[in-house]
């Protein structure tokens, strides 16, 4: 066999000059669902369904599940598996992902390719400790696990015998042969975000703006399987077009994860006006969110939508008391879901980094609850208080006109990936 040649190309190598008896394909590790009993086969399909949509202009793929895994080969358009790689990584329900190569059970070619690889991914790399890991299902192959790997690791540090050394305990690299129908070799296991594949728990209506919190809160209930819708309120000109540019930002960036989603911009100047001139100023902040939340109910109805989801959490500010939360919650008939509730700020800001947002939200762009904030927020509304303050509205009006407020974008899929911490 000739001798392959490979490419580095960050974290995952792609042959190129590939022998056409060694394919590339990923093997991809899916967690959660494999316990999903009798409903499996809905989750697996589904989680097929939005791997395939997520790189469908990358080429034609061949894409199987079996033995807890799925597994990707490319059929045509040569597509870099590593561009692959990198878009299934924030697919929910993939908890891992292992680009390899594969080819027919034969002890020759198994020598050649790791040969090769251990020339590619360790020498290439200034790297010299490793370690064979063996894993035979193919019990008709005649040499047993715990062979493979001893018998190879003697032809690398017989063909290396001054580069490379054998370390049982954190190798730099650990090169990974399965045995099966095909043999499979790897070294690689790149983590992704795991959860249940997006689609799986319904529709969410998520009140998304400017901050750190909100699209945190969309992708922990996209991980668990919700498609995302997002409602912004704009109150232009108090705050700016960029301001919205920034929220709509945000919601392509969780499109990464999410899929496409929905996206819905409420004039709420008018209505934020009435409430600046009609409610009492101490109970300006609860009164404008419990708006917020019917609006977000009344088009989530409309939309098909089975739950709100904010990015509160408790305490967090006068508005995320018990109270306050109560005070919203009792306006509105759906459950609210705010993944948030118990979390540090520190823990939200570091999903923040992980999902890519962080640097988006904290672009200085005022939101409407910064320009109309109460400067002495009762922190304890009673509902009575609530109650009262909406007296002088005709709330039912309000929100029917809120109605014809409110317009609709669809964003697609992001793929410029700012790379995420
Ligand atoms: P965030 O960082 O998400 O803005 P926050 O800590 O600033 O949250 P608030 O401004 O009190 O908290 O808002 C609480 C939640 O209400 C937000 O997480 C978001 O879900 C929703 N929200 C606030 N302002 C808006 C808005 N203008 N449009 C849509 N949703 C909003
Ligand atoms: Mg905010």
């Amino acid at each position: 066999m000739a001798a392959t040649q490979y490419i580095e190309e960050g974290e995952v190598f792609q042959l190129t000059d590939r022998p056409d008896n060694i394919n590339e394909l990923l093997l991809v590790r899916i967690g959660e669902i494999t316990l999903k009993g009798l409903n499996r086969g809905r989750f697996v399909a589904r989680l097929i369904g939005n791997i395939k949509r997520r790189i469908k202009d990358l080429g034609e793929f061949s894409i199987v599940q079996s033995h807890s895994r799925i597994w990707i080969h490319a059929l045509s358009g040569e597509p870099s598996m590593k561009e692959v790689a990198k878009r299934l990584s924030t697919v929910f329900g993939i908890v891992s992902i292992s680009p390899a190569l594969e080819f027919d059970p034969d002890w020759e070619t198994l020598v050649q390719v790791v040969e090769d690889y251990a020339t590619v991914v360790l020498l290439g790399k200034g790297k010299r400790t490793f370690k064979l890991e063996t894993k035979r299902v193919n019990k008709s192959f005649p040499l047993s696990s715990y062979e493979v790997s001893s018998e190879l690791g003697a032809k690398l540090l017989t063909r290396f015998p001054e580069q490379l050394s054998v370390k049982m305990i954190e190798p730099d690299i650990t090169i990974h042969v399965e045995i099966r129908d095909k043999i499979y070799v790897y070294h690689e296991t790149i983590p992704g975000h795991a959860g249940l594949p997006v689609g799986m728990s319904g529709r969410g209506m998520l009140l998304l703006s400017g901050g750190i919190d909100s699209p945190v809160a969309g992708y922990m209930m996209a991980s668990r399987g919700m498609i995302l819708e997002a409602i912004y309120f704009h109150t232009f000109p108090y705050t700016s077009q960029q301001a919205l540019d920034k929220v709509e930002k945000l919601a392509q960036i969780l499109t990464r994860y999410a899929g496409r989603i929905a996206f819905h911009t409420v004039d709420f100047t008018d209505i934020q006006l009435e409430l600046n001139d009609k409610v009492p100023e101490d109970m300006l902040t609860v009164v404008m969110r419990r708006i917020m939340m019917r609006i977000a109910e009344e088009l989530a109805r409309e939309r098909n939508a089975k739950a709100i989801i904010t990015g509160e959490s408790l305490g967090q500010v006068a508005s995320q008391t018990a109270e306050a939360l109560m005070a919203t919650d009792v306006v509105v008939g759906l459950p609210v879901f705010r993944p948030l509730i118990g979390l540090d700020k520190n823990d939200t800001i570091a999903l923040a980094r992980k999902i890519g947002t962080f640097e988006t939200s904290i672009l200085p762009y005022d939101d409407c609850c910064t320009v109309f904030v109460s400067k002495h927020p009762k922190t304890h509304p009673s509902l009575a208080d609530a109650d009262k303050a909406e007296a002088r509205l005709d709330m039912d009006a309000l929100i029917e006109t809120s109605r014809e407020k409110i317009s609709t974008k669809l964003i697609d899929l992001s793929f410029e990936f700012e790379e995420s911490h």
